[in-house]
């Protein structure tokens, strides 16, 4: 599944540099599906939060194809990146994101 910030976020900023997907985005800042990826689309998003850092849902893989765990989830001084129950899917459904995402 997703991983989603909640609003325990601090703001610190610590987790952005670590996304292998550039799905980590300051509060107010608008996103781009070609931001660290292979893709072309490079039109702003509108942002998903305004108040704390966010994650585009759909260019978080929980880190899978790069890294063992979370690194966002790792980094973060007060572990307020969570698990998006709203978002399950499966490790293959995942690796089939990045693979998307990065054109392999
Ligand atoms: Fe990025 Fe990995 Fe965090 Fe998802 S779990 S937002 S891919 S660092
Ligand atoms: Fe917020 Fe945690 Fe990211 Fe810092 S590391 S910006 S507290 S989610």
């Amino acid at each position: 599944m997703a991983i989603i910030i909640t609003d325990e976020c601090i703001n610190c900023g610590a987790c952005e540099p670590e996304c292998p997907n550039n799905a980590i985005y300051e509060a107010g800042v608008a996103w781009r599906w070609s931001d660290g990826t292979a893709l072309t689309d490079d039109s702003e998003q509108a942002p998903v939060s305004d108040e704390f850092y966010y994650i585009v849902t759909d260019k978080c893989t929980e880190c899978q194809g790069f890294h063992e765990e979370p690194q966002c989830a790792a980094v973060c001084p007060v572990d307020c990146c969570l698990p998006d129950e709203d978002h399950v899917e499966t490790e293959e459904e995942l690796l089939a994101k990045k693979a998307r995402l990065h054109g392999e």
